[in-house]
């Protein structure tokens, strides 16, 4: 049984190393992702060609997702790279401090205006919260602090607010310019971080539509505010990341566990898509086997129902790329063989709007309740799959598309998988039998196996499947 939930795994400095982009691929990885907050748009450029090389190589279809910076707020540099801070020091973040210019007492912002948005008695987490500051007052420029946890603070480290409100603008000049490179190099998804509303992902899209690209957007939940927005922005989006770095520090990580499964609930449910990531597999950056406590975290993600679990640092900069993947690999899928991850009450009271979305929720529902091997949706767009991976179910979707572009994005749907085929010729009889010949190529299927196919009468039209059809392999060449 092909592997349910996807692999993302970050690319950088470790898998630019020989060989090791095919590795991960051979490994697993379903989506790559280019990090803005790193590289240069030549480092990027030069990976996503690497990927799409290596990808048609090895026959496999891998989506690359472009994750812009965002509005980070961070200190900016210390004559003397870092400093020493112990509990109960007096320290000052203060935005007319020169970059470079940091000392043992203050050091600069990257954001000017942080001091307006902050107040007396705030909590502040500096590095993901592993200095925490207490704001005794602000002057102008200058926030006042005294030292909660203390330790080694370097250059460029993240601030936070616990609780969040801190107000940079979420698409930065840098996002913008980011937005419009990897629109250029055919990316398929793009994630914005830091979003606070539904406005910010409106305008992603209004940016990234006017370069002509159809890439999908996820919005990262990494926000309190984006917490509270979360209904609005899911609808807004076409998926989300439950970023759980940022997020674990601005509600506070104890928090997090719940909202991750408030989260990934709400947006199947909204029939979105969404991604869990960050220390999913974190001691893997240095050891080649994961914690029992990571073993645990990325299969409760999929008892959650996740659409992918994602890799950072396990396989942008760490020792053991690869062993990251297999090691997700194999966790994920001894997780799919749980009943929980099988059985679907999901919308059996609801009303659907559309056709296509009804014909989907009836061939889940079949699936589910007859002995079926495989589902077979031809799509243009990749919506009937995406409805149909909204339902929990252990049967796999194959989407046959002849768009590469639909191919990939639905690299990332939990339980979909893309055939690139071009059907619009065949007539209906040709078109069954070329679908079920390509599954028993790949041993999918075989003789005597029930498959359902969906499509619509009208080939190469967007949102047109009206017909679901169950077929017996072998059997497809005496029907109509
Ligand atoms: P980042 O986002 O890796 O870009 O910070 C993920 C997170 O905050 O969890
Ligand atoms: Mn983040």
């Amino acid at each position: 049984m092909p592997r349910r939930t996807k692999i993302i795994a970050t690319l950088g400095p470790a898998t630019d190393a020989p060989d090791m982009l095919e590795k991960i691929i051979h490994a697993g990885v379903d989506v790559v992702r280019l990090n803005f907050s790193h590289g240069t748009i030549e480092n990027h450029q030069q990976r996503l060609t690497a990927v799409r090389q290596r990808a048609q190589a090895l026959g496999r279809h891998v989506a690359v997702m472009a994750d812009l910076q965002g509005p980070k707020i961070r200190i900016e540099k210390f004559q003397t790279g870092s400093i020493q801070l112990a509990e109960g020091d007096a320290f000052i973040l203060d935005a007319t401090c020169p970059s470079d210019a940091g000392t043992q007492a203050r050091v600069g912002l990257t954001y000017k205006q942080l001091p307006r948005d902050v107040n007396t008695n705030d909590t502040l987490l500096l590095d993901d919260g592993r200095i925490v500051l207490s704001v005794d007052k602000v002057e102008q420029a200058q926030i006042f602090c005294h030292v909660i946890v203390g330790g080694t603070l370097s250059n460029n480290k993240g601030i936070n607010r616990l609780g969040g409100g801190l107000s940079a603008e979420t698409l930065t000049h840098k996002d913008r310019t980011d937005l419009a490179a990897a629109a250029k190099m055919g990316i398929d998804y793009l994630a914005i971080s830091f979003p606070r509303s539904a406005e910010n992902i409106h305008e992603a899209r209004r940016l990234l539509q006017a370069t002509g690209s159809q890439a999908n957007i996820i919005a990262k939940i990494e926000r309190a505010e984006a917490v509270t927005n979360h209904e609005e922005i899911i609808r807004a989006a076409d998926g989300i990341m439950v970023a759980r770095g940022d997020l674990g520090v601005e509600i506070g990580d104890a928090a997090l566990p719940a909202v991750q499964k408030m989260l990934i609930k709400k947006t199947r449910d909204l029939n979105k898509i969404v991604i869990t990531a960050t220390q999913m597999m974190e001691s893997m950056i240095e050891n080649p086997i994961p914690t029992r406590a990571e073993v645990s975290d990325v299969a409760n993600a999929v008892f959650d129902g996740t659409d992918a679990v994602m890799l950072s640092a396990e396989t942008a900069s760490g020792k053991y790329p690869d062993k990251a993947v297999t090691a997700m690999d194999r966790v994920c899928r001894e997780a799919e063989k749980q009943p929980v991850t099988r059985l679907s009450d999901h919308r059996l009271a609801l009303h659907f709007g559309r056709i296509d979305e009804a014909i989907a929720m009836a061939t889940m529902y079949t699936a589910n309740h007859l002995d079926v091997k495989a589902i077979v949706s031809l799509t243009e767009s990749g919506s009937t799959p995406l409805w149909m991976s909204r339902i929990s179910s252990g049967i796999p979707i194959y989407a046959f598309s002849r768009h590469l572009d639909t191919c990939q994005k639905v690299t990332l749907y939990r339980g979909v998988y893309p055939v690139h085929l071009d059907l619009a010729t065949f007539d209906t009889i040709e078109v069954n039998h070329a679908v079920l010949n390509t599954l028993k190529s790949t041993g999918a299927v075989s003789n005597g196996d029930l498959v359902i196919i969906t499509k619509g009468d009208l080939k190469g039209i967007a949102g047109g499947t009206n017909l679901m059809k169950v077929v017996c392999v072998g059997e497809e060449k005496s029907m109509i």
